[in-house]
Order: structure tokens, then C-alpha cells, then sequence
């Protein structure tokens, strides 16, 4: 794994310098590049804004997003209850950034993994939206350093998206709370919820931004993994793009209130509702941060 990351990433290994004590303790660390996540060629095709950074509309593919709110899904039958409770978390982080609800938890979509998928885009092929484990990666056609990989169907046109799947890499990456699972050998830990906040804003309709425009965007095109690491928060950016296609409503419409707030809380809360609304599919406990 050690060869496989240098050969693909070894342009980012600058950055253990700034974090020595994390490599003293023999913690892995890396930047990694997760340009190859989503199709960005049929995005800029079907919509050009989305890659220009002159447009108001630069980082949004779908600027309609899902026309039905809320997004029912399902859930991979090999993932676990910590990959669950912090994709949930994401989840709620996105919700609480237009002030409603988004997602709907149906359950499992039972005896099926990224595996029992013959490909990469034959998963969008049924009636689910999907979050699958994949032990066999090459299968999806996408590198093997590539963390996970969001496909969508549009409706009638590229402005709105009718259905989603994330498919994780997890043949070569652990995913969890990077704040406790160890990497291993052959698997290196990635976080789930600052992984699962980058993949859900591109089935939200949102297209990656370049550092030079919001380097403190979700959305960059890179992310850091290892043990310890977590990208856990939105950015004015971010807050500002996914409002332009959902809207707001309450608090969340306040954006300077709402920065302030995200600096502010205890995020533990997210973890703690999120593993709550796992327990109660078809419900969705409203999260209380103060
Ligand atoms: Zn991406």
C-alpha cells in the first residue's frame, strides 16, 4: 500500500513535515487527491458554469439538485454501525446547513455490497440509492488510490438528479472515526464523515472547487487521511453553494450566525443523533446543538 500511495500521491508527502509530531508516533498521514471521485468531464459537458470560476454557478452540476426532498437510501449490508453513524452525521451536517430535511433512512438494502454489482454504473440500475462497501475495486475502473466514487442519473436534464449511489473503496481504505480505528498494513483509515461530506455534496448537485477560489471548501479536490485526521466542517463556500440550489430556511439563512455556530458547538451531538436516527429508520431526529 506504502508503493501504491507514493506512486500516486507522493507530490503531497510535503505536508507530514508541518504534522512531525503525528509521525513520530508512527501515525500515516496524507493529502490525497480525490479529483477522480466523480465524472467532472460529464459535469463541465452538460453544464459549463459548473468549471468556470468566473460564474456564480462555478461548483454546482445540477443546479436544481433533487427536486424530492427527502432523498430516501438505503445502506450496504457489510457496512458497520460506526461507517453508518458517521455517514449519517454527514448527512445531518448537510441538512443543517439549508435548515430541513434531506435524507430519509429506509433501512439496509439487504444481501447486497458493492460486490454484487457486476460494475461501477450497473448499481444505477435499480430503484435504490445506495452506500456500498467494494472489496474488489478494480471493477469499478478507477484507480486504486480513488477513495470512494458517487454515480448519479439526472432527470430531464444534466439541472436535476433522480438517483445516487457512493460506492467506498474498501479494498485498499478503512473507513470510520479516523479519531479511533488504527490503519493497518494493507488498509489505510480514512474518515468517514469528512469523506462522506465531500462525496454527499457532489450527489447534492455540487462540483469540486479549486483552493484558489475557497481553499477551505469541502469540495476541494483533495483530502487528508490517516489516523487522527478529519475535514469535518463546511465553508462560507460551501454553505453559500448548497443554498443556491436547496434554498434555507430558519437559522441556516443567517450565514455569518451560522459560521459562527459551526465554530462554536459541540459537534458531538451530530455523532450522538446520528447514531440515534440509525436505530430508528423512517425517522429522522431533529439535531439540537445547543
Ligand atoms: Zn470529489
Amino acid at each position: 500500500m506504502a508503493n501504491l500511495l507514493e506512486k500516486y500521491i507522493g507530490g503531497f508527502t510535503a505536508i507530514a513535515l508541518t504534522f512531525g509530531s503525528f509521525i513520530a508516533c508512527g501515525t500515516q498521514m496524507y493529502k490525497v487527491s480525490v479529483a477522480d471521485d466523480f465524472d467532472n468531464q460529464r459535469a463541465t459537458a452538460a453544464h459549463p458554469p459548473s468549471a468556470d470560476k468566473t460564474s456564480t454557478l462555478y461548483g454546482i452540476h445540477a443546479p436544481h439538485g433533487w427536486q424530492d426532498l427527502p432523498v430516501p437510501f438505503r445502506f450496504s449490508t457489510e457496512m458497520n454501525e460506526g461507517q453508518k453513524i458517521h455517514l449519517m452525521a454527514a448527512m445531518k451536517k448537510w441538512e443543517w446547513a439549508i435548515g430541513r430535511r434531506i435524507f430519509d433512512f429506509t433501512g439496509e438494502h439487504a444481501g447486497t455490497n458493492g460486490d454484487s454489482f457486476q460494475d461501477l454504473y450497473s448499481s444505477l440500475q435499480d430503484d435504490i440509492n445506495g452506500y456500498y462497501l467494494d472489496d474488489h475495486w478494480g471493477k469499478t475502473k478507477k484507480s486504486d488510490h480513488v477513495l470512494a466514487t458517487t454515480i448519479w442519473n439526472n432527470g430531464v436534464d444534466y439541472s436535476i438528479i433522480k438517483k445516487s449511489d457512493i460506492r467506498f473503496n474498501n479494498e485498499y481504505y478503512l473507513f470510520g472515526d479516523s479519531l479511533e480505528l488504527r490503519s493497518t498494513p494493507a488498509r489505510v483509515v480514512v474518515d468517514m464523515q469528512s469523506l462522506a461530506l465531500h462525496e454527499l455534496g457532489h450527489l447534492l448537485g455540487l462540483a469540486h472547487i479549486d483552493e484558489s477560489v475557497d481553499s477551505l471548501s469541502i469540495m476541494n479536490p483533495e483530502l487528508l487521511i490517516g489516523e487522527g485526521l478529519t475535514t469535518r466542517m463546511l465553508s462560507r463556500g460551501d454553505l453559500e453553494r448548497i443554498q443556491m440550489i436547496y434554498g434555507c430556511e430558519g437559522k441556516s439563512c443567517d450565514i455569518e450566525a451560522m459560521i459562527k455556530e459551526q465554530e462554536s458547538v459541540d459537534w458531538d451531538k451530530l455523532t450522538l443523533t446520528a447514531k440515534r436516527w440509525m436505530q430508528t429508520p423512517g425517522e429522522s431526529p431533529t439535531l439540537e446543538l445547543h
